[in-house]
């Protein structure tokens, strides 16, 4: 199956900006650094979620789905943008969200709500899926017919999505004449990752492709974006992907998922001051902090070309708006 042949909603804005962060590259004394404006992708606040969600609805409509069911934490992006594209589609949501990290009506959760998602709130050791699967079948008692999308919305079609987006990034680096050396983003359910290193193996396209984990260790999360990459691989009958492939780095996670670091709120205002971008505390701030990181230690050098995912997270900022303006 090739991409394009998929089927595929549109939901969002395409293509994203890819734009030079002309300062700040000159601020950090290394590689040329561009932002992939994935925060930009259009719909109720964009971030990287639309892009797998284009894919993942299209496959919803045509199993003649009428409620999207998904999960994560009560301040996820990605249960923000399932409830988005539903409405964008016709569709209604219902979003399982783990009892974890900020609970106010502040960020994605007021956003949830006035997009009148159905929430169910679950305790933290509690197991989303099955509670996914019981929302289903009270769903189709009810004569619903509903479609489950895992956390993240990181499966196959997923990493489509992604693949379709390293293909983006690199035609337009070409367009716009300069080799892509490396690209990095922020890596939690692994979808991201997973589909920019599946679209490097299916365009042939010449980048590396750098995860800096948000939550799991070095070696889960490779394991992780391996097996995304691979379930993607195998719709499209490419080769599967090991998890020794994968570049992951999980030295900026901080005290846990969720909570904001020290170098991640440097970074956000960093960007905020030098580009005018805004980064988000839970995702981007983090990785922008290891791309700061790698540079100081030699890793990325003057004379290369870095593209940064900026892969949304913007309302998370309402959230943790003390401990931005404080530091942490
Ligand atoms: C979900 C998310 C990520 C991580 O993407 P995965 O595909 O889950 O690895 C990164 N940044 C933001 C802002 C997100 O919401």
């Amino acid at each position: 199956m090739r991409i394009d042949d998929l089927p595929r909603t549109s939901l969002g804005t395409f293509p994203t900006p890819l734009v030079r962060a002309r300062r700040f590259s000159q601020e950090l004394g290394g590689p040329t650094v561009w932002l992939k404006r994935d925060d930009l992708t259009g719909l109720a606040f964009g971030g990287n979620k639309v892009r797998k969600l284009e894919f993942l609805v299209a496959d919803a409509l045509g199993k003649g789905a009428n409620v999207l069911i998904t999960t994560g934490a009560a301040q996820s992006n990605h249960a923000r943008l399932t409830a988005a594209a539903a409405r964008h589609a016709g569709l209604e949501s219902v979003l399982v969200l783990r009892r974890q990290g900020p609970t106010h009506t502040q960020g994605n959760l007021l956003i949830d709500q006035l997009l009148g998602a159905d929430l169910r709130m679950v305790e933290p050791g509690e197991d989303v899926d099955a509670a996914m699967q019981a929302v289903a079948e009270e769903l189709r008692r009810q004569g619903k017919v509903p479609y489950v999308i895992p956390v993240g919305g990181s499966n196959a079609l997923g990493a489509v999505g992604y693949a379709d987006g390293a293909r983006e990034i690199q035609r337009q680096a070409e367009a716009q004449g300069f080799k892509v050396d490396c690209v990095i983003c922020a890596s939690g359910s692994g979808g991201t990752q997973g589909g920019l290193v599946l679209g490097t193996r299916v365009f042939g396209l010449p980048f590396a492709v750098w995860g800096m984990s948000v939550s799991a260790t070095r070696e889960n999360l490779q394991k992780t974006v391996a097996r995304v990459a691979t379930e993607g691989a195998d719709l499209l009958g490419a080769p599967p992907i090991r998890p020794e492939e994968i570049v992951a780095y999980d030295d900026y996670i901080g005290p846990r998922y969720g909570i904001p670091t020290r170098d991640g709120i440097d970074a956000i205002r960093w960007l905020a001051r030098s580009e005018a971008v805004m980064l988000d505390p839970v995702y981007t701030g983090k990785a922008m902090a290891g791309l700061v990181d790698h540079i100081r230690q030699g890793r990325l050098r003057r004379g290369q070309t870095v593209v940064f995912v900026h892969t949304g997270g913007t309302p998370a900022l309402f959230v943790h708006n003390r401990r931005l303006v404080q530091g942490g």
